[in-house]
């Protein structure tokens, strides 16, 4: 029992000191690509982690956090302390789940086909409510990934962009896993270009404000090439622990 209740308070000081360190890593690289802390949006990626300590975060400071299963997401709602906290939907999403979730996250950031738009937009028409979400561009072409190919992504924000409850904010990536900074940054940059293209054509109803990509092991690199928002989760809770 002691030893837990150790165990639980150490987990506490780490995630207490990682929260600090990520700050101060994004204000540093926010710096030195021309812009401020604010201009960046530290969101969270949650899975696996238990609500006690999302919700420790939360008191930290924590604004946004995300998760990538509906069932996960489900299971832990009614715990987390959603106040003054924005819920994302990271993960590759199912059209017959999308009912689901659609009344409970601020933002969709996984939306890699005129399908799953759709079906956001009809269930969205539901709760009379329009859905704010990210378009996934599967920047390396990988097979085994989702995310629509770069030289689809105009004709699929067109298409989107037609539907009446869902709004496109901007573009999300998970580039492929890379052995040098370089060719991480190369990437990165391919889809800051992209972002800055599609927001040099102000297509109607289409706001491109966010870009969201970086993880903990590549966020500073990132937000050197122009990511606005990025998705950290074993930097700050320490490494995943599937059950
Ligand atoms: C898990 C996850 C992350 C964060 O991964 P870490 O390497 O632990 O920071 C970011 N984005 C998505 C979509 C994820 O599923």
């Amino acid at each position: 029992m002691q030893e837990k209740l150790l165990s639980n308070q150490q987990k506490l000081n780490d995630i207490q000191y990682n929260y600090k360190k990520i700050e101060e890593n994004i204000a540093k690289a926010a710096e030195l690509s021309g812009r401020k802390r604010e201009d960046i949006i530290f969101l969270s990626a949650t899975k696996t982690v238990e609500p006690q300590y999302i919700n420790y975060a939360i008191s930290l400071g924590l604004k946004y956090i995300g998760e990538n299963k509906v069932q996960e997401l489900l299971s832990k709602y009614e715990q987390y302390d959603l106040a003054n906290t924005s819920l994302q939907f990271i993960g590759h999403l199912q059209s017959n789940k999308v009912r689901q979730i659609v009344d409970k996250v601020d933002m969709i950031q996984s939306v890699d086909s005129l399908k799953l738009a759709q079906e956001i937009s009809k269930q969205s028409k539901k709760y009379n409510k329009t859905t704010d979400i990210l378009l996934e561009v599967n920047i390396g072409k990988e097979e085994s990934k989702s995310g629509v190919f770069p030289e689809k992504l105009q004709e699929l924000c067109c298409q989107v962009s037609e539907l009446e409850n869902v709004k496109i904010k901007g573009l999300m990536t998970i580039p492929p896993i890379c052995n040098t900074k370089a060719e991480i940054s190369s990437y990165f940059s391919s889809m800051y270009n992209l972002f800055v293209d599609i927001r040099g054509k102000n297509v109607h109803n289409v706001s491109m404000e966010c870009l969201s990509m970086g993880m903990s092991s590549d966020y500073e690199e990132a937000i050197k090439c122009g990511a606005n928002m990025v998705r950290i989760g074993s930097s700050l809770f320490g490494a995943r622990v599937y059950k």
